[in-house]
């Protein structure tokens, strides 16, 4: 059981702060996002003060949990945003974050997502190739601007984790080869249009080892003092995401203070300023998806199934990554059965959980499908016909609907026939 001073049973009801769920699901219907708005503002500050001794600017990574209000309850606390499109600039904007507190990343960044972050005023774009600078140049000239860049630095460096989400291995997509930099570097008298203020990595998700990043600062340190070097006057230092998160109990993530230790250090006194991208860290168990037992079935082997009104459309985890969330029942149950909790898509992947022993909750109760506010809502789909579920934050006994829920008219808005 994943208990949480934001998550609890209260007279045997699981409660998000002082609300009941129970009474969320009555009013709002399933499935719903629900998040503790307090529990969003501790692991906020738990990172700052973790990385206090540093000087340093947190950039949420939108796309963990794109929410508006989200968004704008880490601004207030002081982060800026990491957005990776323009649809996440449009939002990051929407939430009310100044635009020079919005750094712009991708791997793939078109030319009116490159325009519309120069024209907004973004903090620097985070450059991923040389054709991309060349780019992101040309553009800057025609709208008469001299375009920030940081270049996103491939350390390769293999940290474990799910294959899906490593990201600083050379035979991955992102960023520039170290090998490549030197000449990259020597190109940069032909971008009169860029001003290169700022170095970048992010090596992947869900890191459990702080020594990942220890090898990757490293990396990116003998590159900063090459860029010294040369002449280059870099303000920034950036080392991305990936800070872990308790999804199992039985698995507990690496403190913040252990990745901490290590880095601040390393990057105290470079005269620079660190910039951080966590995004699962700050989000992840602040949000619960809430779904109601359709039917409960067994089969000729007396497997036993839980289907549930929530499925892969809500919450791709599972099925993309094969990752683990705690399932609690909100009514507290001692006994437990062994079951695959699943939705209603046709699909096969289409689980929360396998042969797990799940509390012995009756159809039409309530579960909670844990520690779903990193990638879960923002990873949802119509597919099936699915209508995007409603979320709530909750603040003490104060609930708000930051998100309403899809209508059928809103699922063929957009098709002309
Ligand atoms: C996804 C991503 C992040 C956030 O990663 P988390 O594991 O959610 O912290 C940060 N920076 C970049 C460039 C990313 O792509």
């Amino acid at each position: 059981m994943l208990d949480s001073n934001y998550f609890h049973y209260t007279a045997a009801t699981l409660h998000c702060d002082e609300v009941s769920l129970e009474k969320l699901a009555a009013t709002f219907g399933t499935p719903l996002f629900v998040t503790s708005r307090r529990s969003l503002i501790e692991s906020c500050l738990t990172f700052e003060h973790a990385f206090k001794e540093l000087p340093h600017f947190t950039c949420y990574s939108v796309k963990a949990n794109f929410n508006l209000t989200v968004i704008r309850t880490l601004a207030e606390l002081g982060c800026g945003c990491d957005v990776n499109s323009g649809g996440e600039l449009y939002r990051a904007l929407q939430a009310g974050v100044a635009a020079e507190k919005i750094i712009f990343a991708g791997v793939g960044k078109r030319a009116d997502e490159i325009a519309y972050a120069l024209q907004s005023g973004v903090l620097m774009l985070k450059a991923e190739s040389l054709p991309e600078l060349r780019a992101i140049n040309q553009i800057a000239g025609e709208l008469g601007k001299r375009a920030s860049v940081a270049i996103r630095i491939n350390p390769n460096v293999t940290a474990e984790t799910h294959p899906y989400i490593t990201t600083g291995d050379s035979k991955e997509k992102f960023g520039v080869d170290e090998a490549e930099l030197a000449e990259l570097f020597s190109l940069f008298s032909e971008f009169p249009n860029l001003k290169l203020v700022g170095l970048d990595m992010h090596i992947g998700s869900q890191i459990f080892d702080p020594e990942y990043y220890v090898a990757a600062t490293t990396k990116l340190l003998t590159i900063f003092k090459l860029s010294k070097e040369l002449g280059f006057a870099i303000e920034f230092l950036d080392i991305g995401g990936g800070f872990p998160v308790t999804y199992d109990p039985l698995k507990p993530a690496t403190p913040i203070e252990r990745f901490a230790e290590k880095l601040v250090p390393m990057l105290r006194s470079l005269g620079v300023k660190v910039i951080f991208e966590p995004g699962r860290y700050l989000v992840a168990n602040a949000s619960v998806l809430l779904t109601r037992i359709l039917y409960k079935k067994s089969n000729h082997t007396g497997k036993q199934f839980f289907v549930v009104d929530a499925g892969m459309t809500e919450l791709i985890r599972p099925a993309l990554y094969q990752s683990h969330h705690e399932i609690q029942s909100v009514k507290l149950h001692e006994k437990t059965v062994v079951a695959d909790v699943v939705g209603p898509i046709c699909e096969s992947s289409d689980f929360f959980a396998r042969q797990r022993a799940i509390p012995a909750a009756e159809e039409g109760e309530l579960l909670a499908v844990m520690s779903s506010g990193a990638y879960g809502a923002v990873m949802g789909s119509n597919y099936n016909g699915r209508l995007r579920p409603a979320e709530v934050m909750v603040n003490g006994s104060e609930v708000k609907l930051v998100r309403k829920r899809e209508t059928l008219e809103q699922l063929v808005e957009n098709e002309l026939f």
